[in-house]
């Protein structure tokens, strides 16, 4: 992989670019928090624009059936912790308790054949991994779900 200093504010934008039809069409409010001059990440760009992209595919489909549709989508930097946090929240269907801990097993999923095939969340969590980075999940059902990424300025630091 291809590890390079980046802004990760522009990745999201960029990202969210390539989801606007998409956000668009399903009548998705996106609130964008985004901390002016954060830290440069290391990291791999594509695998991390892989990352937002798969936690956005799942908010996105996590709405469909309720009426209030937020995606939020926050950055902020951790100076204790040489690192950035990027927050990634839906006002979906929300992941019961029994559900959470099996969410990023490969090919754990929920949805309809065809509909998904349970790999994004495995691949989320082991890009995080690979960069030495840390992903939390916040759920209620009914309200919504609030995935958390750390990332640490530098690759070895962990
Ligand atoms: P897939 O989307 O193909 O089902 P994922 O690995 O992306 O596979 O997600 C696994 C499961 O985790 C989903 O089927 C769903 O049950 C749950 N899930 C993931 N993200 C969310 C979310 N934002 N809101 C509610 N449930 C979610
Ligand atoms: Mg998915």
């Amino acid at each position: 992989i291809e590890v390079v200093k980046f802004d990760v504010n522009e990745l999201i934008e960029q990202t969210l670019i390539l989801n606007s039809n998409l956000l668009k069409i399903n009548k998705i409010r996106v609130i964008e928090e985004l901390e002016h001059n954060l830290p440069l990440i290391c990291g791999s760009e594509d695998q991390l624009k892989q990352v937002i992209m798969n936690l956005i595919s799942n908010a996105v489909e996590s709405m469909s059936r309720v009426s209030k549709k937020r995606l939020t989508i926050r950055t902020f930097s951790k100076p204790e912790k040489k690192a950035v946090g990027i927050e990634v929240g839906d006002t979906g269907a929300g992941i019961s308790q029994e559900m959470i801990s099996k969410i990023f097993e490969p090919f754990f999923t929920t949805k309809q054949k065809g509909k998904g095939v349970g790999l994004g969340l495995s691949v989320v969590y082991g890009i995080i991994k690979e960069h030495g980075g840390r992903l939390f999940v916040d759920s209620t059902p009914e309200k919504g779900t609030l995935f958390s990424i750390t990332l640490f300025q530098e690759l070895d630091q962990k």
